[in-house]
């Protein structure tokens, strides 16, 4: 069908909808939507609690137990078993939850006219008949007709197959045309590649062509990531191991010390189920899923779930520059015209200020050149300014934001002037070469107006716009203006123009590149985020390297680098430098460089590979369509959320709500919190297990009567893993994170370190188990007295382990170790009451043969604790001592790095 035909049967104008209208529309088409895939239901995600080998043990166990006439046994085994599922069940939940909701944060916008404004929509309001703007890196947010089209072409793989970008323009197609060959469509989820178009929509939601091949979208991503499955895998080797174990420790109970099968093997299965880390593969989600919601909260959205273990290994962090390092608030501070340099006055794009030469107020409308500079600057431009709130904003580039404020500045009204000179074609901006044209309808005939990096313009012009008439250019002396403007941190920007017979109806690049007449320089400020300042700080100390990749002008981003501190003497260089580079050559460079600027977004690729062979690991940030192949690349892709592409976020794993590089650097710190955390919960949850089985190992292998029998163990394992092991997912950065170095990519999480620990604190536990029970026994107290304090010691030194543990990296003798986070002293209330009822509760006597405790009796258990804890705090003060002394070594070694 022919457009206008297309307009009229959807009663639409290019104006776009009134907004009631759109509102009417909204409600009788619905949601432009498709039915979200449906998520497992209850029942399965509970049921799935069980199915994890380290359960089937204990299940096995269970059923064992019941077959023996163990009652009592098997009913607590089946509760642990129980306990676990149903804590697993609820913070899995809530996991799956709070990441759902992050998603949402994400859910994609449409650019469409209402009421003859340009708006930005949630793309699920959009309606058949709304007028919807495209631009390249944008997904078409339903199926369009296409009204006007420049270069527009559309990834539509996702539909056709076709891995080639489709050419798009206006002209109706054969009604027999497939899919792949409608030239004059866009379809709802393809991919702008490049250019931009205005369509109008014609289908929305599920009756898109989309919406017909799939009712089904947005898979639910699981919760796994490498990390959680090496784990797994971990905790399946674990129970092989136990089960092999136990199989010998039975075999040892019943041909050498004379245990009685069925004794035997009660002690057995108390061990097995004390060792295993049943608890473990919940605990770790749930330490993710924190993560993930601290990050959210802090304006880092997570796409993919791995990213956040890999953010605290990130040891390379590229930036871009404008946005996100810089405010971008830009204001015109200069203007270099032949005529001499230009004062600015005012900041922010409010419209105060006028324009000084020497000092005294200017009438630029006295003054031809500068009223044609300030005319190029507002015909070359898209975008719009608004009275927000109060505030006047920008909508579109801040930088042209920033000339429209300088016309405003100079007296000019721009939607007067624009609407007297009607655009009639134009060459986008994109950052590989660096420009912009416009050509407008003016003085009876036509005007180019072009704008750009300056020794892109340059190039293009013959000569020069002066107060009397033309000059010859002369090349060097605008180059010193340039540089000398740059180097305060100024973006600089050349205009220029080109009266136009009215017959040329159409630009080329070609057409440009000569006979242009230089009009000036405009020098933009754009100050630095002061709290990037901080970040940059941050960044240095924690061992992670910087590297600013801009577009912009060599001494600009030198300028802005030397502000925020980046590096001590930051090395600069340029596109052009690097397309001199082999791949070799660009792995010591990028090492060493700091600054890249006038770079283009394939630079950003080669720069990760080479930084990623140098053995970094590379967070890379991002915005258009063709930063995507770089984000992709890098090991953390940031796409920005406010600025950036759908193409660019899609590419990434995490995006910044607020386009900030403190962002960053936070979502670093708890991607270092979290490992930190994984670690903190291995660390302890392991030697806690090992303790209780050891101390049955030891009783039999030496056969000792056994201190803890195992239905006793059974309480304490399932006691002490749901109320303690769980809190330590919520522990809050240590002090240092941050001044550490990054942790070496791929290093395993159980470490030597780790390792040495499960087996120290593991015979301590024991150790202690067997004490308190001996004393018991030497002051004179029946076995089951005896018993009761050797549980109560386990589980008060489990606790004082908890508290050790929250600190890896520094004491936790201080006053903060002690007070805890709120989900520490919650467990510990928890631990409390229930060790107190498993004492002194009458049924709970009956079941698990206990005797009530006298004031003595408990200290001992409970000093048992303190023991436990004053002497892991030694062994970790000797540890750091020996790491220290061996210090100067490393620190000649590596990279620059704080002592912790
Ligand atoms: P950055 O990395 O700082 O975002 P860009 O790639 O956006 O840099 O811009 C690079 C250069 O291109 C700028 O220094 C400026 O000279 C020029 N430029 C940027 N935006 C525009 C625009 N809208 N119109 C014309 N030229 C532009
Ligand atoms: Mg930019």
């Amino acid at each position: 069908m022919d457009a206008e035909a297309v307009l009229r049967t959807l009663a639409s104008s290019p104006h776009g909808l009134a907004t009631e209208e759109a509102a009417r529309r909204l409600s009788t088409h619905g949601p432009n939507r498709l039915p979200k895939a449906r998520r497992r239901s209850d029942i399965a995600r509970f049921l799935s609690q069980f199915h994890n080998v380290l359960i089937y043990v204990l299940l096995a166990a269970a059923a064992v137990t019941l077959l023996l006439d163990h009652l009592t046994d098997s009913l607590v085994i089946a509760g642990v078993v129980l306990v676990n599922a149903i804590v697993g069940f609820i913070q899995e939940g809530r996991a799956e939850r709070s990441i759902d909701a992050i998603r949402a944060m994400m859910d994609p916008h449409a650019s469409v006219m209402r009421s003859g404004h340009r708006i930005s929509i949630p793309a699920e309001d959009v309606v058949p008949g709304d007028i919807v703007l495209l631009e390249a890196g944008e997904r078409v947010p339903a199926d369009l007709r296409l009204l006007r089209t420049h270069n527009l072409t559309i990834d539509e793989a996702l539909l056709t197959g076709e891995s080639v970008a489709a050419t798009k323009q206006v002209e109706p197609v054969a009604a027999t045309a497939t899919l792949g060959d409608r030239a004059s469509a866009a379809y709802s989820g393809s991919l702008v590649a490049a250019g931009h178009g205005i369509g109008v929509a014609v289908a929305t939601g599920r009756s898109t062509e989309l919406g017909r091949i799939s009712t089904m979208i947005g898979a639910v991503e699981s919760l796994a990531t490498p990390l959680m499955r090496a784990m797994d895998r971990l905790a399946r080797q674990a129970s092989a191991a136990i089960l092999g174990l136990s199989a010998v420790v039975f075999a040892v109970a019943v041909l050498w010390r004379d245990y009685n099968p069925e004794t035997a093997l009660m002690a057995v299965v108390g061990l097995a189920v004390a060792a295993i880390p049943e608890g473990l593969p919940a605990v770790m989600t749930i330490t993710l899923a924190v993560g993930v919601r601290r990050m959210a909260r802090r304006n880092a959205i997570i796409r993919r779930l791995p990213a956040v273990e890999t953010l605290g290994a990130v040891s390379v962090i590229c930036s871009d520059k404008t946005g996100t390092l810089t405010r971008n608030e830009m204001t015109v501070c200069n203007l270099y015209t032949a005529d001499g340099a230009v004062t600015v006055e005012g900041v922010g794009f409010g419209a105060q200020g006028g324009l000084l030469r020497d000092g005294m107020r200017l009438d630029p409308a006295a003054d031809p050149l500068l009223a044609e500079l300030l005319r190029a600057a507002l015909l070359c431009n898209d975008a719009q300014l608004h009275v927000r709130d109060g505030n006047p904003t920008v909508d579109g580039d801040p930088m042209e934001g920033a000339l429209l404020v300088l016309a405003v500045k100079g007296g000019l009204d721009p939607a007067r002037v624009r609407a007297d000179h009607p655009r009639r074609d134009e060459i986008p901006f994109d950052a590989r070469h660096r420009y912009m044209a416009s050509l407008n309808a003016a003085d009876g005939g036509q005007v180019l107006s072009v704008k750009g990096a300056p020794e892109r313009i340059l190039d293009m012009c013959a000569d020069v716009a002066a107060t009397g008439g033309r000059r010859p250019l002369d090349r060097t002396a605008w180059d010193a203006t340039t540089r000398l403007a740059a180097a305060e941190g100024q973006r600089v920007i050349a205009l220029a123009f080109r009266p136009v017979t009215a017959s040329q109806a159409r630009l080329s690049p070609e057409a440009m590149e000569t006979g242009l007449t230089l009009l000036g320089l405009v020098g933009l400020i754009d100050p630095a985020r002061p709290e990037a300042e901080v970040a940059v700080r941050d960044c240095r100390a924690a061992g992670i390297a910087l590297k600013m990749i801009t577009g912009d002008h060599a001494e600009t981003a030198r300028a802005i680098a030397a502000r925020l501190a980046l590096a001590d003497d930051p090395q600069v260089v340029t596109g052009t430098d690097l397309d001199r580079l082999d791949d070799d050559a660009l792995r010591a460079t990028a090492r060493s460089t700091t600054v890249f600027a006038r770079t283009t977004p394939e630079h950003k690729l080669r720069l990760v590979r080479a930084l990623q062979a140098d053995g970094s690991v590379v967070a890379m940030t991002g915005d258009g369509v063709n930063d995507a192949p770089a984000l992709k690349r890098a090991d953390i892709g940031i796409a920005m959320g406010g600025k950036g592409t759908e193409a660019a976020k899609e590419a990434s794993e995490m995006v910044l709500a607020d386009d900030n590089f403190a962002t960053i650097v936070a979502a670093v710190r708890e991607g270092r919190t979290v490992f930190d955390n994984l670690t903190k919960v291995l660390a302890w949850s392991l030697p806690t297990n090992g303790g209780e089985a050891l101390t049955i190992v030891f009783a039999v292998l030496f056969g000792l009567t056994l201190p803890v029998t195992p239905i006793q163990i059974l309480w304490v394992n399932m006691v002490t893993a749901v109320a303690l092991g769980l809190t330590l997912a919520f522990e809050p950065t240590e002090p240092g994170t941050m001044r550490r170095a990054p942790r070496p990519p791929g290093a395993p999480l159980l470490s030597a370190r780790l390792i040495w620990q499960l087996v120290f604190v593991s015979v301590l536990m024991a150790a202690g188990a067997f004490g308190v029970h001996a004393i018991a026994g030497a002051w004179g107290r029946d076995a089951e007295t005896a018993r009761t304090m050797a549980v109560n010691a386990l589980v008060a030194m489990e606790v004082f382990y908890l508290f050790s543990v929250r600190f890896i990296h520094g004491t936790s003798l201080t006053l903060r170790g002690l007070v805890g986070t709120q989900a520490v002293l919650l467990g510990l209330v928890g631990v409390t009451v229930a060790q107190i009822a498993f004492t002194y509760l009458p049924p709970m006597q009956t079941i698990f043969a206990t005797r009530p405790l006298g004031v003595s009796e408990l200290a001992l258990a409970v000093g048992a604790g303190v023991m436990l804890l004053f002497v892991v705090e030694a062994e970790k003060r000797l540890f750091r001592l020996r790491n220290h002394a061996r210090r100067p070594a490393a620190h000649k070694r590596g990279p620059r790095r704080k002592p912790e």
